[in-house]
């Protein structure tokens, strides 16, 4: 078991609750910053995926690693499809009823289990490599928890449930991590799996929210989040 998994996955657990505290007592947070976090985030966790979790997937697992790979987008897309039917990153902007964010935050547990496989597979590579994908997860984490306490909020419910509802992705993050450590199998997976859903988070849940803004500040952030992967890990790695 290395700490280090469990330390920076409790962090990025944690951000999944301070995003819910953040719009539960109406903290001033700009729309616009948000939705720059949002397009960073997206170019991040797309550079982590196809950059290091692939190719190292491949070498992990072997020859089976990318239809691994392919499968979880699949999955996720089909969990969408079922469970999670309305759901969206940032603040929840219309009528909704109670059946949806029951239905949503399904969705999501399912979806922050794999970050916690995500950050434990990171590393058991390699501390350098467990922090990029940590620091990678860590950035969708507090829009993560925005996003499920409003839309709970807009349902109707209480703030102690919108809190209740973050703080239970936290904990299947937490499982995600505790899993990984502890099934062989899950984590000579863990790294495809990782690629496969951190691709489907990136480009068909973050990208969407903001491919229809117009504007130049969107996509500069967007490159920004690629660039600054590839500045931060010629830090990190060897
Ligand atoms: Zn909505
Ligand atoms: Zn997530």
């Amino acid at each position: 078991m290395t700490s280090s998994a469990l330390l920076y996955g409790a962090a990025a657990a944690s951000a999944n609750i301070l995003g819910a505290a953040a719009i539960a007592w109406r903290a001033s947070w700009s729309v616009r910053a948000l939705d720059a976090l949002l397009s960073f985030a997206a170019g991040f966790l797309i550079a982590v995926s196809v950059v290091d979790l692939f190719p190292q997937s491949i070498i992990v697992a072997g020859p089976i690693a990318p239809a691994i790979v392919l499968l979880s987008y699949v999955l996720v897309h089909l969990t969408q499809h079922t469970f999670a039917r309305h759901f969206h990153f940032g603040e929840e902007t219309h009528e909704v009823n109670a059946s949806v964010s029951a239905s949503a935050l399904v969705g999501l547990l399912l979806h922050t289990f794999f970050d916690g496989v995500a950050i434990a597979s990171g590393f058991a590579v390699s501390p350098s490599l467990g922090f990029l994908v940590f620091m990678a997860i860590l950035l969708h984490k507090l829009p993560e928890g925005l996003a499920i306490s409003s839309l709970f909020l807009a349902a109707g419910a209480g703030r102690r449930a919108a809190l209740g509802a973050a703080t239970a992705l936290g904990v299947a993050t937490m499982a995600g991590v505790l899993l990984t450590e502890y099934l062989t199998g899950l984590r000579d997976m863990g790294l495809a799996i990782a690629a496969g859903v951190t691709l489907y988070v990136a480009a068909s849940n973050l990208v969407p929210e903001f491919q229809s803004k117009l504007g130049w500040r969107m996509p500069v952030s967007f490159f920004a989040g690629c660039a600054l992967y590839f500045a931060a890990r010629m830090v990190v790695l060897p």
